[in-house]
């Protein structure tokens, strides 16, 4: 039976196991690398309750490809500063971690059948860093990141993290950044901000599909219909919510960690699924 618990109890939750963890946490703002946040202060909790990974495989909503899965093979994937109009405080972060090239190619090996390939160009975008920071903050986990292929449906990444699922067994930790719901069309900026009714409603329907493990319906577009629209206008920041999904098995319990919806359209919901 699947069970959710909070943040407070995982650390006691996590004990040692030969099956790794899974992680998708939503990222939210890149200020939240370098300002204190509830945010940031979970991500540090959880990186503190893990057990310690041999290597971090990140699916990230910033690295988009059409017709290819890219698994970034380099050595030292680079700190790439994706966004604008940020303080220099936060273009001056780096994350030195090592790449894991000899895992990052069986990973292209295993992703054969969806048109995976290697990749030394990419690095760590700010989906990977930002957190990456808290939970490692000694950078001394070797890292690389998977691409999403959004030339394809989103039951396709259900289907990319079920294959990507046996790497838990090699203590190998998949992590899935983006948000729940991630519209910034909607945002809005007063600090009095209410969620959207939408964003609360789309919010409330990922939390039971996914405690029910209908990850079927949480891939149906029809079935979403114009909520995830809502939700979504394009659906980058949702797809590693499956990929973290399609890695789990009725093996796992489920953690939900923060939940808040921030500045109207932005869901920072997070969550854990774990063996038992
Ligand atoms: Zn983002």
């Amino acid at each position: 039976m699947l069970k959710t618990r909070t943040l407070d109890d995982l650390k006691s939750l996590l004990t040692p196991s030969d099956r790794m963890p899974i992680v998708f946490l939503g990222h939210g703002s890149p200020m939240n690398a370098i300002e204190d946040t509830a945010y940031s202060r979970a991500w540090s909790k959880l990186g503190q309750s893990l057990p310690r990974p041999k290597a971090i495989l990140v699916v990230s909503a910033h690295w988009m490809t059409r017709g290819t899965t890219l698994v970034d093979v380099s050595a030292m994937p680079k700190t790439i500063h994706d966004f604008y109009g940020f303080p220099d405080a936060l273009f001056a972060q780096q994350y030195p971690a090592s790449g894991d090239p000899a895992l990052a190619r069986e990973v292209v090996t295993l992703l054969a059948s969806h048109h995976s390939d290697e990749d030394d160009t990419w690095g760590l975008d700010h989906g990977a860093w930002t957190i990456l920071k808290f939970l490692y903050p000694d950078a001394d986990v070797p890292v690389f990141q998977v691409s999403i292929d959004m030339g394809r449906g989103l039951e396709h990444q259900i289907e990319i993290g079920r294959t990507l699922s046996e790497l838990r067994d090699r203590g190998v930790l998949i992590l899935g950044s983006g948000n729940v719901v991630h519209n910034l069309r909607a945002l809005q900026w007063s600090p009095k901000a209410k969620p959207h009714d939408w964003a609360l409603e789309f919010d409330a329907i990922f939390e039971n599909r996914l405690t029910d493990r209908d990850f079927g319906a949480l891939a149906d577009r029809k079935e979403l219909g114009s909520l995830l629209q809502m939700a979504h206008p394009s659906v980058d920041h949702y797809m590693p919510t499956l990929t973290i999904a399609g890695a789990s098995d009725d093996r796992d319990d489920l953690t939900f960690m923060t939940d808040t919806i921030d500045m109207g359209s932005i869901s920072m919901r997070s969550f854990v699924f774990h063996a038992r």
